[in-house]
């Protein structure tokens, strides 16, 4: 890290710094500027980068510290420069292909899941989502089938031979679902359960990491972080979209943090215009968008009938919309260098 010291700061200003460095241990690099000391730290351990920056910020003369190595590292460009793909069942999310991840918001039924399974699968989708246990915002909507939605998710598999993928919400849920499912997604919500993230860290199944409405890029690199830290680089990033002051659509979004995420890690990231938007008018142009900013792939809620959905029903495509969006997702993806 570097110590930026104000301008005014005194030689013994600068000393006092030098020594709280030597005192850790750390070795030092002074530079003196016309106007301005910086001092580099060296060889700051990595756990220790944190609380020697605040320490050092309530010296007197010290205006900034300024970490040199990003906070998130097995995740970073920096340890791995090229893209790393990510499978889910045989699939590499983030090699040139786009992948697609479809299905109902929520497993409601065998003939539902199947049903739906069968759609996406027709159209070209990769994996099958589908929840079997709900983060719902009111404790009075639909929660999900919990065990039975499982049963149902693996009869579609059956059927298809579509991966699956499903929310995970509770650390005490992970080892069963991680023995029963393709990958486990993290829901915007659990973005920020560190004991969560660490607990699927230590599966060897993919992960799928939703970005929190209220974290920043960095913030969801952290998390991802937690996640590979713990021993599971199998990580998708899935941009779902940010709250903003807007409000003619659910969230926001965000392609240009989804860009950012793109240069900062090499883990793949997708994509979820459904959740985004929270309209099924809006999924095409948004799913099309990411695609051509760099997405490696889009989940999309499909629902055989939306209008009977127990749960973001206005916002699930039919599965004849999903079909000609796909077809569309065909040419963007070609259009940038892709293929579907
Ligand atoms: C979901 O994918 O079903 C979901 C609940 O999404 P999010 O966590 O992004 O709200
Ligand atoms: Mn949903």
């Amino acid at each position: 890290m570097i110590i930026v010291m104000t301008p005014g700061a005194s030689e013994q200003d600068i000393q006092q710094v030098i020594k709280r460095l030597e005192a850790r241990g750390y070795g030092h690099h002074v530079s003196r500027g016309v106007e301005r000391t910086l001092i580099g730290a060296i060889g700051t351990p990595e756990g220790e980068k944190e609380a020697a920056a605040e320490q050092l910020l309530r010296l007197p003369a010290v205006e900034r510290v300024i970490p040199i190595l990003k906070p998130y590292k097995f995740v970073s460009r920096e340890h791995q420069r090229a893209p790393l793909p990510v499978k889910i069942g045989d699939f590499p999310f983030g090699g040139t292909k786009i992948g697609v991840i479809a299905g109902p918001c929520s497993v409601e039924s065998r003939e539902q899941t199947v049903d739906a399974a069968r759609a996406v699968k027709a159209a070209g989708a990769v994996v099958l989502r589908g929840g079997a246990y709900k983060p719902r915002t009111s404790v009075y909507a639909f929660q999900g089938l919990g065990e039975r939605g499982l049963d149902y998710l693996e009869s579609a598999r059956g059927e298809t031979g579509l991966p699956i993928v499903t929310e995970v919400t509770d650390i005490r849920q992970v080892e069963a679902l991680a023995a029963r499912v393709d990958a486990l997604q993290i829901g915007a919500r659990n973005m920020h359960n560190f004991d969560l993230l660490k607990e699927v860290g230590s599966v060897r199944k993919p992960i799928v990491l939703k970005r929190g409405w209220a974290a920043t890029v960095g913030e969801w690199l952290r998390a991802a972080e937690y996640i590979a830290a713990s021993g599971n680089l199998n990580i998708i990033l899935c941009e779902r979209g940010i709250r903003t002051y807007e409000t003619e659509t659910r969230f926001t979004l965000d392609l240009s943090g989804l860009a950012v995420a793109k240069m900062e890690t090499h883990l793949p990231v997708i994509a979820d215009p459904s959740h985004a938007t929270g309209t099924h008018k809006l999924v095409p142009q948004m799913a099309l968008a990411a695609i051509a900013a760099g997405a490696d792939g889009v989940m999309v809620e499909v629902h055989p009938h939306p209008d009977q959905a127990l749960c973001d029903g206005p916002q699930s495509l039919t599965p004849k919309r999903f079909m000609a969006l796909m077809q569309d997702v065909r040419k963007v993806a070609e259009a940038v260098g892709r293929e579907l």
